[in-house]
């Protein structure tokens, strides 16, 4: 799966539309059980990268997962900011003196993942980003060790990831801001796992599109 940094630029177009598509919806889950501004957090984090997406084609993964994460961290804020940034920077720690194949980067977001865990103090089934990004590393653990095709790790992927976002609906929150309304989050999707799920679905369809040609 040699995939280079060069598709950087078409991948945050594509999330940038997918994410300005999904806009209201996003807004609407955050309204209801946190304060209705986790698109627009996100949004800056991708004007961010979008200024930056030339520079980072030009960068190795290692070098340009570090960028990612530094411009997350800085233009997100909220509690996303820091999570999101936590994941592209750990990524980058893990994958250094390392060839990126899938199997490589199954062990390198797994990474990413356990420190996005840690830094928000987090478990799978607190109602967060985190019910996506657990599912999605462990169905990429299992695709590189028996080494899938790369459509079937792609479909593994989106099929994971969808099923994560739906978990969080029937979850009670304890962590971030919709904690404090416990169990009335009941019934709600959390908006960190939706923009997850839709990041991680527009990611692998870039992806599948350029293998096809
Ligand atoms: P804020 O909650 O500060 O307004 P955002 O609205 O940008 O920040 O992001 C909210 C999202 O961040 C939630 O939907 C959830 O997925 C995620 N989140 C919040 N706190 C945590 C945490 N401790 N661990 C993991 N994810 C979290
Ligand atoms: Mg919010």
């Amino acid at each position: 799966m040699p995939i280079s940094p060069t598709i950087l630029p078409e991948l945050i177009d594509a999330i940038a539309d997918t994410i300005n598509a999904n806009a209201d919806e996003i807004t609407k889950l955050d309204q209801a059980i946190g304060d209705g501004d986790h698109v627009y957090n996100l949004q800056r984090g991708l004007d961010g990268l979008l200024k930056q997406k030339d520079e980072l084609a030009q960068m190795d993964w290692v070098a340009a997962w570090q960028k990612i994460g530094m411009t997350l961290m800085s233009t997100i804020g909220g509690a996303s900011g820091s999570l999101f940034g936590t994941l592209f920077v750990a990524m980058s720690k893990a994958g250094r003196n390392q060839e990126i194949n899938l199997q490589s980067f199954a062990e390198i977001f797994l990474q990413g993942v356990e420190s996005v865990k840690k830094r928000g103090r987090v478990e799978v089934g607190e109602k967060t980003m985190v019910d996506v990004l657990v599912p999605v590393a462990l169905s990429l653990q299992e695709s590189a060790a028996k080494s899938a095709p790369l459509p079937d790790v792609l479909n593994k992927v989106k099929s994971t990831a969808i099923a994560g976002m739906e978990s969080t609906r029937d979850m009670i929150a304890t962590k971030g801001r919709a904690s404090f309304l416990g169990e009335r989050t009941k019934g709600h999707i959390d908006a960190g796992a939706k923009t997850t799920q839709l990041m991680i679905c527009t990611i692998a369809d870039v992806i599948g599109a350029h293998s096809d040609s």
